[in-house]
């Protein structure tokens, strides 16, 4: 298999705004943006979140012997995955959207204190990639995290396609209009406190799923995935080509050690 192309930068933030209460996308500049020209927007990053009160990205580096040198604990930055929101490669920006859930995660953290001239590093394929296969019925479920993604496949989806999009957000502040030449039914959830429970699958089962061609692309918390496959395969019969659904966090447990178990969750009914 062709290895794939990989890019990595050191970014800097030139603007940060609130999109919504809990919804905060930042412009990030560097002159190296154009290792990302043929990137799809919507496909998935890694983030190098510095440590608190540094304001330096040391990525691990290639020694002459291909041995990884890992940088001290104590300038090391925390890895997490957000989505490639969208590029101005005449102003060699990138933007990414970032739920605000608090100051308990250094990302989110990180986004809440980032001023001008704060760093991020960003790693991600330097190539294209096909989010989804065409169908005549789309199926986009997500939360706020998943809110980068859909809004990448709803600005490409032709206007001869149909589908459903529901999206929980924290509340009415949190809702967004999301461009689409498709036609699209919306429906937005409400719920303050995602880590402790979420409605999203009960919704799910209240879709009149209509017998055409059709994908499903799912992206929230780890439970709601697992009840949403659960419910798509098992008891609607969807085959694996036709739903792509994904934990993007676990309530209670950090990204980077939820991982393994997200991971897991997927391959059981592949
Ligand atoms: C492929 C992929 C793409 C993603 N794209 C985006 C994106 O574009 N924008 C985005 O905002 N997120 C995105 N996420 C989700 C993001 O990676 C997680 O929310 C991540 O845990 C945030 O890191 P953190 O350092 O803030 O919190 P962590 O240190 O990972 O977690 C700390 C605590 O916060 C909780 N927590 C984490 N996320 C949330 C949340 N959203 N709401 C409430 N509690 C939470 C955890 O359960 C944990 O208890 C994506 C995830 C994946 C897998």
């Amino acid at each position: 298999m062709a290895k794939v192309q990989i890019g990595q930068i050191i970014a800097e933030v030139t603007r940060k705004e609130y999109i919504t209460d809990h919804f905060i996308r930042v412009y990030l500049y560097s002159p190296d943006v154009q290792q990302f020209k043929h990137t799809t927007i919507g496909d998935n990053n890694k983030i190098a979140v510095p440590p608190q009160g540094l304001n330096e990205i040391h990525f691990p580096t290639l020694d002459e012997n291909h041995q990884w040198i890992h940088p001290d604990k104590s300038i090391a930055p925390t890895v997490r995955t957000y989505t490639h929101r969208g590029i101005d490669l005449g102003k060699n920006l990138i933007f990414i959207d970032f739920v605000d859930h608090g100051d308990g995660g250094p990302a989110s953290k990180w986004v809440r204190d980032a001023e001008v001239g704060s760093k991020l590093g960003v790693m991600m394929r330097a190539e294209p990639k096909e989010l989804y296969p065409e169908a005549d019925w789309y199926f986009l479920v997500g939360d706020g995290t998943a809110i980068p993604v859909l809004s990448a496949i709803l600005e490409t989806l032709p206007a001869t396609a149909k589908g459903v999009c529901i999206i929980e957000v924290h509340g009415k502040e949190d809702e967004q209009i999301l461009e689409t030449k498709a036609d699209i039914e919306f429906r937005w959830v409400h719920n303050a406190e995602p880590q402790v429970k979420s409605e999203l699958a009960e919704v799910v089962k209240t879709i009149e799923i209509p017998k055409t061609s059709k994908f499903g692309y799912v992206a929230c918390e780890f439970s709601s995935v697992k009840e949403i496959r659960s419910y798509l395969r098992k008891e609607k019969g969807w085959t694996s080509q036709e739903l792509y659904a994904y934990s993007y966090w676990k309530a209670g447990v950090a990204e980077n050690e939820s991982q393994a178990d997200r991971q897991k969750e997927k391959e059981i009914i592949e």
